[in-house]
């Protein structure tokens, strides 16, 4: 850990890429580097190996359901090393149909549950008369930010206690029809329908690098103390 490279992962980008979500890892590279910083990413897809504490940021992009099916077959492989990785405070960005396997459950409109890791307590269900798609903008801790979205699943949070919404909604649905929120923050960890990509909005984008140089120091920090 000690160079300047920054491990990211790439959570199936082969199958959970919709709307130009990998322009948010082109985003998170470019500002890495011009801090001098390189960058290298790791395509993590079905039956590959992986362990999340080998990386600073971790990203998982939108998907289609019947792609969301496929991907939750291979997932829970992986769920107590992405459990432990955002529970210590790393970060992390979830996109659309990644954010909504990160909670208990998505009951899709063709009627079946496809079962998300249940790290977060959040669950997301087709209702009949909704498609959520159309421009968004909402207010987040560091400002404005405008995207695009387009999702049949409606997310709630089951513990708010723990959940915080990552924006308040301006224009557009975000999580559901009714909560006029957007996403989700929790830790490091951000959940979000924002496509576009969402990291277009650089002052996100800046925040997520600020978060991913801090846990690198600290990781860091820890690894020498510990030597
Ligand atoms: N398939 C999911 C839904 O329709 C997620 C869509 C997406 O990731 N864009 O709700």
């Amino acid at each position: 850990m000690a160079d300047k490279t920054i491990k990211i992962a790439y959570l199936y980008e082969d199958l959970m890429n919709t709307y130009g979500d990998s322009g948010d890892v082109k985003v998170i590279r470019y500002l890495l580097a011009k801090q001098g910083y390189q960058t290298e990413v790791d395509n993590i897809s079905l039956d590959d190996s992986f362990d999340a504490k080998n990386y600073d940021f971790l990203f998982f992009g939108g998907g289609q359901d019947f792609e969301q099916t496929v991907v939750a077959k291979d997932l829970p492989r992986h769920k107590e090393t992405i459990e432990n990785y955002i529970k210590a405070g790393n970060p992390m960005l979830c996109i659309c149909g990644g954010y909504q396997l990160m909670g208990d459950y998505y009951k899709t409109n063709s009627g079946i549950t496809i079962k998300g890791l249940g790290i977060l307590p959040l669950h997301t269900i087709f209702k009949a008369d909704k498609r959520m798609i159309g421009d968004t903008r909402y207010m987040t801790e560091w400002g404005e930010v405008k995207a695009f979205e387009n999702h049949s699943g409606q997310t709630y949070f089951d513990n708010t206690n723990m959940l915080h919404p990552f924006g308040e909604m301006i224009e557009g649905y975000g999580n559901n029809p009714q909560d006029k929120v957007e996403g989700l923050r929790y830790k490091n960890f951000i959940g979000s329908y924002s496509h576009g990509p969402l990291l277009r909005n650089t002052n996100v984008a800046n925040a997520i690098v600020k978060m991913i140089l801090e846990r690198r120091k600290e990781r860091t920090a820890n690894e020498v103390e510990s030597v």
